[in-house]
Order: structure tokens, then C-alpha cells, then sequence
């Protein structure tokens, strides 16, 4: 009936409402986050799969606030990147993130590569680079042990200054990788256009890899498409053993999951991997 029709109407323009509402306390919670010291960097293992050994790190955000409590990336990097908070809170993890890895370098003597995910508004912020640099030059990092995780979003968002940027950090020894290969439109053009020497399959073709064969030929194909370009190729959420055997089978690189570990925070993970 129409009014049946209306209350639905109502219903879901609440539920809009509630969403808009929802969004507007997280942007505003979350521009005084840094300054109220509630963002931490957590890290989680990168794996060689032919030994087994530690190689790397991938730093990933964490917002703890008091308000909204303990919120997710996947909710609240949307926003920070709609609103451009995210170049201020991307400084922030990379300065926390090449830190931490220089400091265990000089404890542990343990050469591993610290990989930060840049978003698509970092690339419009023109002291992107130079922030880099002076942060690599602060820390004494050296440009091999950073790892520049980049989506398809980064290359689709146009900007002309994106295919400089990339090349300058190429030059300066920095790895750039492909982040959630297989997801988007155009992977394999980009892959041809830039300076790309890490491509990470996304998780959704590693679950089912021991179950669904179509799955297990996509992996063995970009598994074989990406070394037959030169570059390392890492699966992303590898959960179970079989997973791990069957990807060590492809020859597949590196991994990255919870078999090998979650991400923690810096003390836990110097306990846990480092300290030994
Ligand atoms: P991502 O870059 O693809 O990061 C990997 C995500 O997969 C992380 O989620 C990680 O916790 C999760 N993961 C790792 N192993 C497994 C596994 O075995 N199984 C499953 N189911 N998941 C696994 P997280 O930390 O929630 O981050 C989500 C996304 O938020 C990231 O996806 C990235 O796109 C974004 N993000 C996180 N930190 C940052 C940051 O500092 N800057 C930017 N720009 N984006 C970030
Ligand atoms: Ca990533
Ligand atoms: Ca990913
Ligand atoms: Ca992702």
C-alpha cells in the first residue's frame, strides 16, 4: 500500500540518517585523534614461504577512542581519506612505522622491510616525498627496508603527478606494491605502466584455494604472471597449513596471515619474533 510504501521510505531515510549522523561523529572524533594520542601503528608478519622465516612487517593502523571505541580501518580510512585527514595521519604512521623498523635494525640487527599502505590523497599532497625523505634521513632507515603498499585506487584516481611520484621513489630504492592484486579493473595494465616489484594477492583468491580449483589456477597464474615480470608476489590472509603448503607448492613467495600471526602492537611483536 502507499503507506506502507511511505514507512519504508521513512525507515530507510532514518537508517540514512543514522549512517550520515554515524560518519559526521566518526570525522569529527577523528580529527583530534592524533593530537589525543589515540592512533597506534600495529605490525604483522611477512613470511618467506620456502623457509618459513621472518622477512618483513606490514604496519596497519589502529584507532582507539574514547567515544566510539576501538574502530576499524576499514570504516574510519574512507573517512580519513574523504576528508583529507588522512595525509596528516599517514605522516604519522610512516614516521611511527620507519621508526620502529630503524629501532630494530639497530637492536636485533634483523634486516627486515617495513611495508606503510599509501591512499590516493597522499599522492595529491605535495610534501608527500620530501616527508619521505626526511623521515628516511631522521631515522637513518635505509630506502630497502621501506615497502610502499598502493591499490588500484592510487592509479585510477588520475592525478598526472602519480607516475613522478612513483618513479622518484623508485629511484630512491624504495619498493612500491601492488595491494589487493586481483580486485580491481585493471591490474595487469597497471602492472605493464609502473614501477611496481611487489604484487600481493588479494586474500579473497587465497581462502578457498584448497577447496575451489578455479581459485588455486588464479593464484598459480599470477603466482607465474608476476615472477614472469620480475616480481616477488606475497599472499595475503593465509590462514591454514594446507593454504601454506599448497601456496609453498606454486612457489609462491612470501605470505602474510594468520597462520604466521596477526597483527600486534610493536612490544608484542618484538617479544614474539624479534627477541629470541
Ligand atoms: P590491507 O592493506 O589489505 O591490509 C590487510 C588486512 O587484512 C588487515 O586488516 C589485516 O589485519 C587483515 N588480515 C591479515 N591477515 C589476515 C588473515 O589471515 N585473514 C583475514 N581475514 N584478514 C587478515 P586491517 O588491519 O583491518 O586493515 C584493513 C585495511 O585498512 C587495510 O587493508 C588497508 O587498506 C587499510 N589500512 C590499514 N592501515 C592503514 C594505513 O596506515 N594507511 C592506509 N592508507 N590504509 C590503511
Ligand atoms: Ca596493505
Ligand atoms: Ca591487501
Ligand atoms: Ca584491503
Amino acid at each position: 500500500s502507499k503507506e506502507q510504501g511511505r514507512n519504508t521510505y521513512n525507515f530507510y531515510t532514518a537508517r540514512m540518517n543514522e549512517d550520515v549522523a554515524h560518519r559526521l561523529l566518526i570525522e569529527e572524533q577523528l580529527r583530534g585523534a592524533l593530537s589525543r594520542n589515540e592512533l597506534s601503528v600495529h605490525y604483522q608478519p611477512l613470511v618467506a614461504l620456502d623457509s618459513r622465516s621472518l622477512v618483513g612487517a606490514e604496519a596497519l593502523l589502529r584507532w582507539n577512542n574514547p567515544v566510539l571505541g576501538s574502530i576499524s580501518p576499514e570504516e574510519f580510512i574512507p573517512i580519513a581519506e574523504k576528508t583529507g585527514i588522512i595525509v596528516s595521519i599517514g605522516r604519522f604512521v610512516l614516521q611511527k612505522a620507519l621508526q620502529q623498523n630503524a629501532d630494530w635494525k639497530r637492536r636485533y640487527n634483523t634486516p627486515l622491510r617495513i611495508a606503510v599502505n599509501l591512499s590516493p590523497r597522499q599522492f595529491r599532497d605535495d610534501g608527500l616525498l620530501p616527508y619521505i625523505k626526511q623521515v628516511l634521513d631522521e631515522t637513518g632507515l635505509s630506502p630497502e627496508h621501506v615497502e610502499l603498499e598502493i591499490t588500484e585506487g592510487v592509479l585510477m584516481s588520475g592525478h598526472t603527478l602519480i607516475d613522478q611520484a612513483l618513479e622518484s621513489l623508485n629511484k630512491m630504492g624504495i619498493g612500491i606494491s601492488m595491494d589487493d592484486f586481483g580486485t580491481g579493473y585493471s591490474s595487469l595494465s597497471y602492472l605493464r605502466s609502473y614501477p611496481f616489484d611487489t604484487l600481493k594477492v588479494d586474500k579473497s583468491f587465497i581462502q578457498d584455494i584448497t577447496v575451489d580449483p578455479a581459485d588455486l589456477e588464479l593464484v598459480g597464474a599470477a603466482v607465474a604472471m608476476g615472477q614472469g615480470l620480475g616480481l616477488k608476489v606475497i599472499a595475503e590472509g593465509v590462514e591454514t597449513e594446507a593454504q601454506y603448503q599448497l601456496l609453498a607448492t606454486l612457489g609462491c613467495d612470501y605470505g602474510q596471515g594468520y597462520l604466521f600471526g596477526k597483527p600486534v602492537d610493536a612490544e608484542i611483536f618484538e617479544t614474539t619474533y624479534l627477541r629470541h
